[in-house]
């Protein structure tokens, strides 16, 4: 998609020819997927050009034990979890977590994919199986939240910090499909221990850029699952819903230029299109609807848009998301 809108180059992610040639023309290079190699990153900081969020942010952010440990030592909760380097240690793990568990792959893991729910220490063999006996793996406890959250914050290169109200995020086969800012119900408190979790995370990783965390959260507790150092889907609704996107801003904090004040607008709800392009005249046919579309293949299970639905309170926007829910055939 972003092919529409600069400079082409095709190649590799590990090119380093192709690398230093789009960032030749740049002030600034960023990323918006966290699959891009850290070493390809790390190139182009040690060819001079200035890569932020940094390669610090993105190689934390691409192990998921080593993003858990960053949570732990910076006293952010986190469900139990331990190390996989072997079969043996699997069954060890799954005693000092406890059972259900989620195995997962350190790395490479998106929507889902990469991760076995497992119920009882029987099923511990085939989920290492089924997840490849080479790649090292993550056991989790599984957590039985009361809702899944989401904290999105921009920090600019003065340090200067800016944080969008918690999100709520549903989830089905690991993919995300809805998102509602402010969260329905949010409290302060709640808001205010989000905001001092990311804000650890960004100091000490001297972030520049929009960091998401992903939440759980459970009574009045909030356990960090994952990172994100880039925009991230459960901001989209920034776009409508912000006085500033998340894209805007962090345009602006990769730049070194003033953030933007994220106050929300009304309430937002945000529903991704997955694996069908919907029609777009049902969508919009829905007051407050706004219908992005990326610009690529239908594939079941990829992400191909979405819609932002913006209302002036809670009732006008459940409202709407009903009206929006059958227009998407959902
Ligand atoms: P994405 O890229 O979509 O954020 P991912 O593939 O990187 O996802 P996770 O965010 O770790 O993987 O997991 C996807 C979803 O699976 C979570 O949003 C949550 O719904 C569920 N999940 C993951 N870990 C746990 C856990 N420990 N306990 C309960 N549910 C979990
Ligand atoms: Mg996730």
């Amino acid at each position: 998609p972003a092919a529409a809108v600069g400079r082409h180059v095709i190649g590799a992610l590990d090119d380093r020819e192709a690398l230093l040639d789009v960032a030749s023309s740049a002030e600034v290079v960023t990323y918006e997927w966290e699959g891009v190699p850290a070493s390809a990153a790390r190139a182009l900081e040690d060819a001079g050009h200035r890569v932020e969020p940094s390669t610090a942010a993105l190689e934390v952010s691409q192990d998921r034990l080593a993003e858990k440990t960053t949570f732990r030592n910076l006293g952010i909760d986190v469900p139990e979890f331990a190390d996989v380097p072997t079969l043996e240690a699997l069954h060890a793990a799954a005693e000092a977590v406890g059972l259900p568990a989620i195995l997962k792959t350190r790395r490479g893991g998106y929507d889902g994919k990469g991760q076995v729910l497992v119920r009882a220490a029987s099923e511990l063999d085939a989920a290492r199986a089924a997840l490849g006996t080479s790649a090292p793996l993550i056991l989790e406890q599984h957590i039985s939240f009361d809702r899944e959250l989401s904290i999105l914050a921009v920090r600019a290169r003065d340090g200067d910090t800016r944080f969008w109200p918690l999100v709520q995020n549903t989830h089905r086969d690991g993919i995300l499909r809805t998102s509602r800012a402010p969260a329905p119900r949010l409290e302060p408190a709640m808001q205010a221990l989000a905001e001092a979790l990311i804000t650890k995370l960004l100091e000490q990783l001297a972030y520049v850029g929009v960091l998401a965390l992903e939440l759980f959260q459970v009574g009045h507790r909030l356990l960090a699952n994952e990172m994100a150092p880039r925009v991230h889907n459960s901001g989209h609704w920034t776009i409508e819903g912000s006085t500033t996107s998340q894209f805007e801003n962090h345009l602006r904090a990769v730049l070194g230029l003033p953030l933007g004040r994220t106050d929300t607008r009304g309430v937002v709800a945000m529903l991704n299109c997955i694996g069908d392009l919907p029609d777009a005249a049902s969508v919009l046919a829905v007051e407050g609807t706004h219908l992005h579309l990326y610009g690529k293949e239908p594939r079941p299970g990829r992400k191909l848009g979405h819609v932002a639905v913006t209302a002036q309170d809670v009732e006008q926007l459940d409202s709407r998301l009903a009206q929006v829910t059958e227009a998407l055939g959902l």
